[in-house]
Order: structure tokens, then sequence, then C-alpha cells
């Protein structure tokens, strides 16, 4: 498929072509990454009119469950809702953590939605810039919600939470100490808590649960003046309370429009994006620079048994980058010799 005809074909919706771009945006060869950025600079004009909604949890809390639903109800609302899957740590495979067909099963078969897992493995960075170009290219595609789900225990929660509006915090119906897996700070990166399961034999104790949060996250400093973050026990299962968190993201967004916060946090995390391309970028011409490589090992090796200072070798090795058209060993004294 030519750049024009699949460029062509994303903007007409169609969503086998969105998920070739989104394998582009994935690929580790740099032609493809090429043409994924050619892309998203010719889409670019067209996007930024969704919803970026990042939704975590620990596993079992009902996140596919609440996705699948919370998805249908969206396209009852008239929605075109896009689901990205982030899940570093999967050991599932390539398939990842929705590769299991049965999950979300109704909601995949809907013509106005699109699911895609993401592949296992990749560095933070790596998380941030692919699921920020995904996000584009889904928005590329006419999705007026962009759900971007991650399992709630690792480094890809702050990941996406820098590329997404609001972070929506799914969590079983048991507080405190049945909560390990999920870690403190992810609490405090909620824009909206819910508190699933609430139905049946456990529908008390998901109300409880949503209280104690509720009071909880009451004595925390908001990290929005604008917005209060609400608690909602909720049934994914039952499908209570759903059409209540759609409400709650219009809500959310009026509220952030009003002021200006919400194309500030846009702009503001366009601004980090530049600033991690370019770090990213820079450390890998780094590693890339054969004296560096050389080097590192031993250099590092220092710093461990404490025998040179971070900054010391630190100092060593970028004088090694930059020089690395003129290094020689009488320039950069201190620094390792080479094996004979
Ligand atoms: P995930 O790992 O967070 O994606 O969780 P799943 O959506 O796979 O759900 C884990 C288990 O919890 C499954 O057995 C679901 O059927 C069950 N579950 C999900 N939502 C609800 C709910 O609202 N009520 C009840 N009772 N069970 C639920």
């Amino acid at each position: 498929m030519t750049d024009a005809t699949l460029l062509q074909a994303l903007r007409q919706g169609d969503r086998r072509a969105l998920a070739r771009a989104i394998t582009l945006v994935e690929s580790s060869r740099t032609d493809h990454r090429e043409e994924a950025e050619r892309l998203i600079e010719v889409l670019l004009p067209e996007t930024g009119k969704s919803v970026r909604i990042g939704i975590s949890g620990p596993p079992g809390a009902g996140k596919s469950t609440f996705i699948e639903r919370f998805g249908l109800e969206g396209l009852a609302l008239s929605r075109r809702i896009a689901v990205l899957a982030v899940d570093p740590a999967s050991k599932r495979g390539g398939g990842a953590i929705l590769g299991d067909k049965t999950r979300m099963a109704e909601l995949s078969r809907a013509p106005e939605a699109f699911i895609r897992p993401s592949s296992a493995g990749a560095s933070r960075g790596g998380i941030a810039r692919r699921t920020r170009e995904a996000i584009l290219l889904c928005e590329g595609a006419g999705f007026d919600a962009v759900l971007v789900e991650t399992v709630g225990v690792g480094q890809a929660e702050t990941a996406v939470a820098e590329v997404v509006d609001m972070f929506v915090l799914i969590l079983p119906p048991a507080g405190g100490d049945e909560l390990q897996g999920i870690k403190r700070g992810i609490i405090e990166l909620a824009d909206l808590v819910l508190v699933n399961k609430a139905d049946g034999e456990l529908a008390a104790m998901a109300q409880r649960a949503a209280a104690d949060y509720a009071s909880a996250l009451g004595l925390i400093r908001p990290h929005l003046p604008e917005w209060k973050v609400p608690v909602r026990a909720i049934s994914a299962l039952e499908g209570t309370g759903i059409r209540e968190v759609w409400a709650d993201i219009d809500h959310f967004r009026a509220a952030l429009d009003h002021t200006g916060e919400w194309l500030r946090r846009r702009a503001e995390q366009a601004r980090l994006a530049l600033w991690s391309e370019i770090g990213d970028s820079l450390l890998e011409r780094f590693r890339a620079v054969p004296e560096v490589a050389r080097c590192l090992p031993e250099v590092e090796k220092e710093v461990l048994t404490g025998s040179r200072t971070p900054t010391s070798a630190a100092r060593l090795l970028l004088a090694s980058f930059l020089d690395q058209d003129c290094a020689s060993p009488a320039a950069l004294p201190g620094l390792p010799k080479a094996p004979a």
C-alpha cells in the first residue's frame, strides 16, 4: 500500500488502514517509522478532536468488562470508539492483553469501534511515543473517543497519563491492603475513580470502598483546581453507572475547557514530548558512538564500585561523545584504554 492510498483509507476511517498505520508506528524498522512520521505529519491538522482517556487498574478489577460496556454505551451515544491497550509486562506474547478474543467480544464486532492490542515490551519513552502517535492516527481516522488501557502495575501508567486528557482508575470493591499491585502514586493521577463490581453480594462493599476513597481523596490536594475527582461505585457487569461515566467525561472536558486548562495541558504534553524525543534520540546516538560503547561497561563498573564518581564518569563519557570525531586517548585523559 502506498503512502497516499493508506492516507486516503485512514481518512475514510478504514479500520484495517488504521491497524496498518499503527503497525508502522510500532515498528522498529527505520523505513516504517519514517512512513509513520510522514503520515502523522500530514494528518496532524486533522487530529486533536477526540477525548483521550487513560483507563487503568489492577488485573481482575474489571477493566475489559468495563471498556466493553462503556464502549457500547458510547456507540449508543453516537461516538466512535477506539481502544488501545498497552501492556509492556505482558507475557502473553504479541497479542498482549487484548489477544484473547473473548475480551470485548461485542465491542470488537461493532463497525464503529476499533480495538488494538499493543505488542509487549517497550521502554517508558517508547510506550509514550507509540501511544501518542497511535492516538493521533485514531483521530485522523475520525474516532472521537480514544481509550488507552493499561494494567495498573508498571511504568506504563505514568507514560500513558502523559498522553491522555483524563485518567480513569478502576478498582475492585475492596480497600487498602487488597490493593497491592497498584502503586499509590497512580491513585493521585486519577481524574475519576470507579469502584467496580457494585452488584449482588459485593454491592455494599463497593459502596463502602467508594466512600473510603472519596474521603481519602478529599484529604489530598486536588491536582486540578477546577476539578474534584468523582468516586463512583459501578457495575460493569450489569451496566449500572456507566452512562454517568460518559457524563463525568463531558463535565471534565467542559470544566477544563472553561479555564483553558484543556488546551494548556495538551500544549504542555506536546512540549514534554518534544523534550523526551530529544532526550531519547540523544541517548540513542550517545550509545551508538563506538568510543562510548567501548568505555561504557568499564566506566559503569568504576561507578558501581565507587572508584569514580557518577559526575566524573558522565563528564568523561560525554566528552568522548562530543569529541567523537577527534577523540584520541591523549584528549581524553582517564578513559579506560582499549585492550591491545
Ligand atoms: P481486567 O483484568 O481488569 O480486565 O478484568 P476483567 O474485565 O477481565 O474482569 C475480571 C473478572 O471480574 C471477570 O470474571 C469478570 O466477569 C468479573 N467482573 C468484571 N466486572 C464485574 C462487575 O461489574 N461485577 C462483577 N460481579 N464481576 C465483574
